[in-house]
């Protein structure tokens, strides 16, 4: 006879349940034997004793060769050591002076309570940074700055964003709140708007920093030019006025800063992979000076890419800060 339908299923899922509880039982036993090996018939101390004349080994954590800037705290990361059950006594021979550019090495020494002895020792290098790296991200926000928030939250990064009048409310507060820089681009980004006047291109101007203003509460005068000061799209729709060249002086009659880059990402023109955008950027980053990194955070690949940017800058002694009315302007040539 044949049992219902459903009376089969419960049999065989009940089966399967057996199944399961039994290799669970066997994985349990040969893990308890394992374990058991080493101690039938011992006491626990006879376990240390076996170890005892093995020498003591201690381990850095974190870097054997690490760094500081000049100014800041060092915060050493420790040792680890481990001599089964007896006690070490852990001492550091050596200090940083965070003030002083130097190299400075920290010796540690462990010593067990039966005299065994180890150490190990850590480079501190307190270094002027190498130079400022500012992020900066266009044409948001976007359905990926969120995730790019997250990343920068997590190294304590400040970067910049030249928001336009697209996505949502909600991350230019959050840009805000989170301490970065909230900078003006464009309202439309529509190229043929914005530059066929210079009434038209104030309009526009004046929406996006209105938007900002309603969202945070503050007037934003720093701002950059859809495709820079050193684009030429704006000759196609300015009727050979030269609007470029009127504009960089107007903004500055107006009490705006405007910011160019000198580096570019190229994820608004030939790259689409976060490899690409990192090598573009990494491999430009300027020894001793200040790198203004152009990227857009509509682009999820650009945004992937950011992670390790930051780690790579870091550990190559860069410092990353955000925009302000004092910093680098990076201005390109006027071409029109
Ligand atoms: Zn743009």
């Amino acid at each position: 006879m044949k049992l219902p339908k459903r009376r089969r299923n419960y049999l065989r899922y009940a089966l399967v349940g057996v199944l399961v509880v039994l290799s669970l039982f066997t994985l349990g036993l040969a893990l308890a034997g394992d374990t058991n090996r080493y101690n039938i018939g011992e006491e626990p101390i006879s376990f240390c004793q076996s170890i005892k004349d093995e020498p003591l080994e201690i381990s850095l954590i974190g870097g054997a060769d690490t760094f500081v800037f000049v100014g800041q705290n060092y915060t050493d990361a420790g040792v680890e050591a481990d001599d089964g059950c007896e006690h070490i006594n852990i001492s550091v021979d050596g200090s940083v002076d965070t003030n002083t550019v130097g190299n400075y090495t920290l010796v540690y020494k462990g010593a067990t309570d039966s005299g065994k002895t180890g150490e190990i020792s850590r480079l501190v290098r307190v270094i002027n940074p190498r130079g400022t790296v500012y992020l900066t991200f266009d044409d948001g926000p976007s359905a990926y700055t969120a995730e790019l928030l997250d990343v920068l939250a997590k190294y304590g990064v400040k970067a910049t964003f030249f928001v336009t009048c697209g996505g949502d409310d909600s991350m230019i507060l959050r840009e805000y709140n989170e301490g970065h820089t909230v900078a003006l681009h464009t309202c439309s980004h529509d190229y043929s708007y914005v530059y066929s006047s210079v009434a038209n291109y104030f309009d526009d101007l004046y929406s996006v920093q209105n938007r900002v203003k309603s969202i945070t509460g503050e007037t934003v005068y720093l701002m950059r030019f859809p495709g820079g000061s050193s684009n030429m799209v704006s000759m196609n729709y300015d009727g050979g006025s030269h609007i470029m060249s009127t504009l960089v002086n107007e903004v500055g009659a107006r009490g705006f800063t405007y910011f160019d880059w000198n580096i570019s990402s190229g994820d608004a023109g030939n790259v689409f992979s976060a490899d690409a955008v990192f090598e573009n950027v990494v491999y430009a980053l300027k020894d001793g000076g200040s790198s203004v990194v152009l990227q857009h955070d509509v682009k999820d690949f650009s945004v992937a890419a950011v992670e390790r940017i930051i780690v790579f800058g870091l550990n190559n002694g860069y410092t990353f800060a955000k925009l302000d009315a004092n910093s680098f302007t990076a201005h390109h040539g006027v071409n029109n």
